[in-house]
């Protein structure tokens, strides 16, 4: 009785150690600090402006990520879905692989090109800013515990069709975390996709897609993801558009206040 007594109790740590140890932690708008053990993944996490509408980073989060100060040390990879400000901004990630030499950052070719652009002495870190051809398909990137699938997809809003978008889907050793960035409710570009086939534990989507009736059956249907997270709200948003998300969404996690976090 005791032995098995004993044996519950560390089965019961260990799985209370597991559950802690894969957490998502909210930086400000659309960007997230993802651990799952000892890999730790910034997506969309790096930049400073938030065009007037949406949480910041604080600067003094901004030098701890250079820095490489905990929570972001030893991170793994950095990723950014497009270059739009309130999503990445090229001198601070120019600074942060500059300062990282062991980091990659994982991008569309506009992101690349315009660190290129602030960057003094880019060609330092040049073979660390990784990106792809420009595709309807998947393609993935490997390295040490984890594997990101990117595809791309146009970006939300008529006005931004020149934007390129990644979608991320980061596996952590069988844990699967979607990151969506700013990509447009597309029904048929998601079918082509086959997310729902991926059994993904944790999905970022932009809170928009939550509003209505048809973009939640879009994440239901074509992303069916075991946990939905709310980003990109901005800081005054209405308490109908909470009403709404609540409505079409009732599971949704709301990412709206930064250091708020989640297990998976
Ligand atoms: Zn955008």
């Amino acid at each position: 009785m005791q032995l098995l007594r004993s044996t519950f109790s560390a089965f019961f740590f260990f799985l209370s150690f597991t559950l802690s140890a894969q957490k998502a932690t909210y930086i400000a708008n659309s960007g997230v600090l993802v651990q799952v053990g000892q890999n730790k993944v910034l997506i969309d996490a790096f930049f400073e402006d938030g065009r007037g509408k949406f949480l910041t980073p604080q600067s003094s989060q901004l030098d701890a990520m250079v820095a490489g100060r905990p929570p972001y040390n030893n991170l793994s990879l950095a990723l950014a879905t497009h270059a739009h400000p309130d999503h990445f901004s090229p001198t601070q990630i120019g600074k942060l692989l500059f300062t990282n030499k062991k980091l990659n950052c994982l991008a569309t070719p506009q992101v690349v090109d315009s660190i290129e652009v602030v960057m003094d002495n880019f060609e330092s870190i040049h073979d660390r800013t990784l990106t792809f051809p420009l595709s309807r398909s998947w393609k993935s990137y490997d390295q040490e515990g984890l594997t990101v699938k990117a595809a791309y997809a146009k970006h939300a809003g008529k006005s931004n069709a020149r934007i390129q978008d990644l979608i991320f889907l980061v596996n952590f050793n069988g844990k699967k975390v979607l990151h969506l960035g700013d990509a447009n409710m597309d029904p048929d570009r998601f079918e082509e996709l086959k997310l729902e086939y991926e059994e993904i534990d944790v999905a970022f989507v932009p809170f928009w897609y939550m509003t209505s009736f048809y973009g939640a059956e879009v994440i239901r249907q074509h992303i069916g993801a075991k946990k939905v997270v709310a980003i990109h709200i901005p800081e005054n948003y209405s308490q109908q558009s909470l009403d709404k998300i609540k409505k079409f969404m009732p599971n949704a996690v709301i990412f709206d206040k930064a250091g708020q976090s989640i297990t998976f």
